[in-house]
């Protein structure tokens, strides 16, 4: 028995399900990690893959990014939590806001899901309607409002337990993609506080925006005095500095950050219109309380990697999607060359396969890719040291860190992959 099956049986005493996080687990067992630098996951039984699952996107810089390390290592020693403000904190809402074409004003909190749930809450709170507008196939994070037909660990799962009716009532749910859905969904909830939408679909596979779709997203959420959230928690500080809205050219009212903020430490942000923002208490009346917001060694961390990728931003953005690029263009070679039927899609520094002939536009498109065959991808891919998030509805994620020895290696790796599924 090797070490991480070891390990699992003893999780899975302690742990339900043996992991901390659902995605986290696959069959038999996952493996564990004990290091990660770079582009590389160490496990604890002593191989080292090349990792594109990257934290969910967290890792933009990499694994153990040096200035970023630095950072927190010098926090450490002047303080973690201090549950008062600090000049830190200013200074980090002041680059967000310096980068992000919608902030006017930021909220630093921890991780993704609280940003979404308080922005749907703010919205409620400036806007006094009751109904969220969602889309197939997006994910916002765990939490009741929005775990309708959602993505990632809930799209292989039927709707969670535990969730009362009454908050899923006023959620509705539009096919992405489809402005005319939602152009309708408005007209039918006239209540409708707030959309929230990941600009580019990240959680159902990787899911682009049609040329346009994002504008008109705006232009009926602007027309019907709708508060539009754009849930950059993964496109935040990835796509560009300033996001999908700087690389879409889209100014949302607001916006959800976290993953890349912190390059792997846990910290989150919403930022956006100020008259919206100044509803958060203590301004306004929209309660929104964390105990670890603003902690001093996720700040250092943020501003660290802020300033890491404002320094460079015209070296890293262009980097890790011509690293990117140069993957896709391999798997694409490689799937020509065994035959498969499979739409790859990606954009800056995400890609995703889709083991379908149709193009994927959609949650229902992308539900259509053969599972099985995905999942022997995964397990192909892992003999061959190259780690892909284990489920068809994540998406890929390549780093500064990733070289173009890493992105050769990868290449080798998916088309020796397709040559053995071809095969079967
Ligand atoms: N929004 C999106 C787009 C996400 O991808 C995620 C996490 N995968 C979340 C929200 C939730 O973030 P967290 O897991 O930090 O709560």
């Amino acid at each position: 028995m090797n070490r991480s099956e070891q390990l699992f049986g003893r999780a899975k005493k302690v742990l339900p399900g043996g992991v901390n996080s659902p995605v986290r687990f696959y069959e038999p067992y996952p493996f564990f990690a004990t290091s990660a630098r770079g582009s590389k996951l160490t496990t604890a039984d002593h191989k080292t893959y090349l990792d594109y699952c990257m934290g969910y996107g967290a890792m933009v810089l990499g694994h153990g990014y040096s200035s970023v390390i630095e950072a927190v290592r010098s926090q450490l020693d002047n303080g973690t939590l201090f549950c008062v403000p600090t000049e830190r904190e200013i200074k980090l809402a002041e680059m967000i806001c310096k980068v992000v074409p919608c902030a006017e004003m930021a909220r630093l909190l921890n991780t993704g899901s609280e940003a979404t749930m308080h922005a749907i809450r703010l919205a409620r709170a400036f806007t006094k309607r009751k109904c969220v507008i969602k889309f197939e196939g997006g994910y916002h994070g765990a939490h009741d409002y929005v775990l309708a037909k959602a993505g990632s660990g809930a799209a292989s799962m039927p709707a969670s337990e535990g969730v009362l009716e009454e908050a899923s009532a006023q959620t509705a749910v539009v096919p992405y993609n489809d402005p005319a859905a939602l152009e309708r969904a408005i007209e039918k909830n006239r209540d409708t506080a707030c959309v929230i939408i990941e600009p580019v679909l990240a959680n159902i596979g990787l899911v682009l925006p049609e040329k346009r779709y994002l504008n008109e997203v705006r232009r009926i959420t602007e027309q019907n005095d709708v508060v539009l959230i754009f849930d950059e928690v993964v496109t935040g500080f990835r796509l560009q500095l300033g996001g999908a809205s700087e690389f879409f050219g889209i100014k949302p009212d607001l916006a959800a950050f976290a993953k890349a903020l912190g390059n792997g430490l846990p910290i989150a942000a919403i930022a956006g219109k100020r008259e919206i923002m100044s509803k958060l208490a203590p301004a306004g009346a929209a309660y929104q309380a964390s105990t670890f917001a603003g902690n001093s060694v996720s700040v250092a961390a943020a501003i660290a990697t802020l300033e890491t990728l404002i320094e460079a931003k015209n070296a890293i953005y262009p980097k890790i999607a011509r690293t990117c690029d140069s993957i896709v263009d391999g798997i694409k070679d490689a799937l020509s060359a065994a035959q498969l039927d499979c739409t790859v899609n990606s954009i800056g520094s995400m890609f995703q396969l889709f083991f379908t002939g149709e193009k994927v536009k959609d949650e229902a498109s992308a539900k259509k890719s053969n599972a099985a065959i995905f999942r022997r991808l995964f397990d192909e891919l892992l003999k061959r040291d190259v780690f892909i998030p284990p489920s068809q509805f994540e998406t890929c994620f390549v780093s500064y860190a990733h070289s173009e020895d890493d992105a050769d290696k990868t290449i080798e790796a998916y088309s020796e992959a397709f040559r053995r599924i071809k095969k079967q």
